[in-house]
């Protein structure tokens, strides 16, 4: 179907990351004209940009890709159970061509406006080449890891030495050998990055305001054996990861801590311990998260592995996290990270001690004296959940500016639309997801998928989320931040890393069942309240037509 009188295309979508294309992929299926632009000059999103040493899922890989096609899962063999940066980026490389989705994506294209045509019923899409585009519908597929931060440092910009950011990595190879590194952070870039920079550089400093609770990834090659039960685990595999709470194949514990004794207990630690990336988390005991006291059992079992390590104990006490408890913020998955801290070439600085004061054209200040390196990295995260989409230039019904509407934090009906801002969608965005993010994402995008059709066939051209259910979902989800969640507030969760933003929940502690039923139940209401009247009178009440309480 090509697109209707007033519009270039009936679908734009902006990202090319492992949400942008599976939308794509769903957009031209169903038959409509549809473009994706993208920032980078391929395909991959996270998987294009984070291109730094280290750089892996930490999510099992065959949990990470798509299951759309079973054709695509079975003929991909990873390589490892958490697969590497190169290999990830391979993969999304591979899908776009196999279903032939490239020729749809306009690369080196960085969205600067998108502004809602109220006459025409269309997005008025510039980006900053001068590229401009009509499109019925507006998909921001823009991910909500996508916008790296730098802390505001006095002199950051004279340091004459290479300087990197982990989420804006150079294409080229970055020759660490015989260098000075500093690495600034230690989420799970910095964790990832160090053990791997650590071997060949003459040294790296690490600088860490706060430490995290890192555990073993476990991460190894798939063997022949495994590809092959793989590939006949299809279908269960699929049906596992798309009922999961999480969108993991971890099986949840149905045990509390204190229902063992604490010998039980210490064995069923060393049994989690062993198990790869958030199994430390889905399979440990289900009050693990939620439990003041069972948290602090589990950390301490945790702060002993690490004690068991690092052999200076000085520098393991430093490497401790005080602050909060295990999964009180979101936690790094490591190889070798604590391992590195043993290394006579690598040392820690406390910036609670010694905070940065200045970056110099040759190194870094702090309150003990500069230190000079060839390379700084920062490994110092992101604008989350909100970061990309506020920096579109989203306009809306009435002129309203997205980041305007938001000032506050984000006001969403299921992650996927926001009210005054009509036939725009952003799955995979701030309020959907807290677990393995393409299963979420993809609920999302199936949603809106379905949503566009029962438009096409009911011949409605304008789709909004009702005030209401916006209202509904967005308190439903602050208010689970406070009795569901376990992460403590100074977690970039709540956007605490980035100095001015307002201090709102940016993920989705209902969890997956909750987001499917709420699906659902739009759904089976034929989406009431999603048409407004053709004067852009709003809907029915989409929370009454619902059942949903207010
Ligand atoms: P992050 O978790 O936000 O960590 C940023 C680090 O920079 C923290 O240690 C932070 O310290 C530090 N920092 C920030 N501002 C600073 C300042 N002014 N001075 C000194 N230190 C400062 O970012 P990230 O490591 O890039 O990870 C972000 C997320 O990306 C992860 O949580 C994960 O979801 C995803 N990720 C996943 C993988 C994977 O394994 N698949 C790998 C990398 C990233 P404070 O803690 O004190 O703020």
């Amino acid at each position: 179907m090509s697109s209707d009188a007033g519009a270039d295309v009936d679908i734009l979508i902006v990202g090319a990351g492992v949400t942008g294309i599976y939308q794509l992929y769903l957009a031209r299926e169903a038959g409509y004209s549809v473009q994706l632009v993208e920032q980078g000059s391929g395909v991959g999103g996270t998987w294009y940009w984070n291109r730094y040493p280290g750089s892996r899922y930490d999510s099992e890989s065959y949990t990470y890709g798509y299951f759309f096609s079973e054709e695509l899962f079975k003929e991909w063999e990873w390589s490892e159970h958490f697969a590497g940066q190169p290999e990830n980026e391979r993969y999304f490389n591979r899908v776009v061509d196999k279903f032939d989705l490239r020729r749809l994506i306009r690369f080196n294209t960085t969205v600067t406006s998108a502004v809602w045509d109220e006459t025409s019923g269309t997005w008025r899409v510039t980006a900053q080449d001068g590229y401009t585009a009509r499109a019925r519908y507006l998909v921001a597929a823009t991910g909500v890891l996508s916008v790296p931060f730098y802390p505001n440092v006095p002199g950051r910009e004279s340091f004459r030495g290479e300087a990197y950011h982990t989420g804006l990595w150079p294409d080229a190879e970055v020759d660490f050998t015989g260098k000075r590194v500093a690495v600034i952070g230690t989420g799970s870039s910095g964790v990832q990055v160090i053990p791997i920079v650590a071997p060949v550089a003459s040294s790296v400093t690490v600088y860490q305001r706060t430490p995290n609770w890192v555990t073993p990834l476990h991460n190894r090659p798939i063997t022949p054996q495994e590809q092959a039960e793989l590939k006949a685990d299809f279908e269960k595999i699929r049906d596992t990861v798309g009922k999961s709470p999480s969108g993991f194949l971890h099986q949840h514990s149905d045990k509390s801590t204190f229902e063992d004794s604490p010998e039980e207990r210490q064995a069923f630690y060393e049994r989690v311990w062993q198990l790869g990336g958030f199994g430390k988390i889905i399979s440990n005991y289900r009050d693990m998260t939620l439990n003041p006291a069972a948290n602090a059992e589990w950390s301490r079992f945790v702060a002993g592995k690490i004690r068991a390590v690092v052999k200076d104990p000085a520098t393991a006490e430093k490497l401790i996290p005080k602050d909060h408890g295990y999964a009180g913020k979101r936690p790094p998955y490591g190889t070798g990270y604590f391992e590195a801290y043993n290394r006579p070439n690598v040392s820690l600085v406390d910036l609670n001690e010694t905070p940065i004061t200045a970056v110099t054209e040759t190194g870094i200040e702090t309150a003990a004296g500069l230190q000079e390196f060839d390379i700084i990295v920062w490994a110092t995260g992101f604008d989350f959940g909100t970061g990309a989409l506020r920096r579109l230039g989203v306009v809306g019904r009435d002129g309203l500016p997205l980041k305007d509407y938001w000032a506050d934090g984000p006001l969403t009906y299921l992650g996927i639309m926001t009210h005054g801002f009509p036939n725009f969608f952003f799955p995979g965005g701030p309020h959907g997801a807290a677990g393995n993010n393409p299963r979420y994402n993809g609920d999302q995008s199936d949603f809106v998928a379905e949503l566009l059709d029962f438009a096409r066939e009911h011949g409605h051209r304008v789709i909004e989320a009702p005030k209401a259910l916006e209202v509904e979902w967005t308190a439903m989800v602050n208010d689970a931040a406070i009795t569901m969640s376990p992460f403590n507030e100074q977690s970039y969760f709540f956007g605490a890393n980035i100095p001015g933003k307002a201090k709102a929940f940016l993920l989705n502690s209902l969890g997956r069942p909750k987001l499917l039923q709420m699906m659902e139940i739009a759904v089976k209401s034929d989406y009431a309240g999603f048409f407004p009247g053709p004067d852009g009178a709003p809907g029915p009440d989409g929370a009454e037509a619902q059942g949903i309480s207010k």
